[in-house]
């Protein structure tokens, strides 16, 4: 008796909505992710490599940095981004502050003077807010 060939499976008999993703990949439209970077609808594969992607971001704005490297420039401004910096002798004592290029010097923002050892960038929570639903409040002083 012969025996039948087999055949090349094709992958969208077994999808109710195949999709293409931009990489190539074929999945069903339930199985997708939604982009971070676009409004398309992704593969798993595609939707990992944007997380990474993400992640390694993360982690570059939670590095602390010695104070001979300059924060990012405020566009269009001769100084700094605002970051956190951190006293020498008691590191869990931080001020904020920034780095003025014009004057070439760093400049913290509070009362107090430190030596300062290392400085990090200020999280930034937009993500995170994103699925939370707080309620803001006003300090002292608010106008
Ligand atoms: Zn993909």
């Amino acid at each position: 008796m012969p025996k039948r060939f087999d055949c090349e499976e094709d992958p969208n008999e077994f999808m109710d909505m195949p999709c293409q993703c931009d990489c190539g990949n074929w999945f069903d439209l339930n199985d997708g992710y939604s982009s971070q970077n676009s409004n398309k609808v992704i593969c798993k594969e595609c939707k990992d490599a944007e997380l990474s992607e993400r992640n390694d971001e993360a982690k570059e704005k939670q590095s602390f940095f010695k104070m001979q490297r300059f924060p990012d420039k405020v566009k269009n401004e001769e100084f700094s981004k605002t970051v956190l910096i951190f006293d020498e002798n008691d590191n869990e004592f931080a001020d904020l502050g920034f780095y003025d290029f014009e004057k070439s010097e760093w400049v913290v923002l509070g009362d107090m003077s430190f030596k300062m050892i290392c400085w990090c960038y200020l999280p930034n929570p937009s993500d995170f807010l994103k699925t939370k639903n707080y309620k803001s409040d006003t300090h002292r002083g608010y106008c």
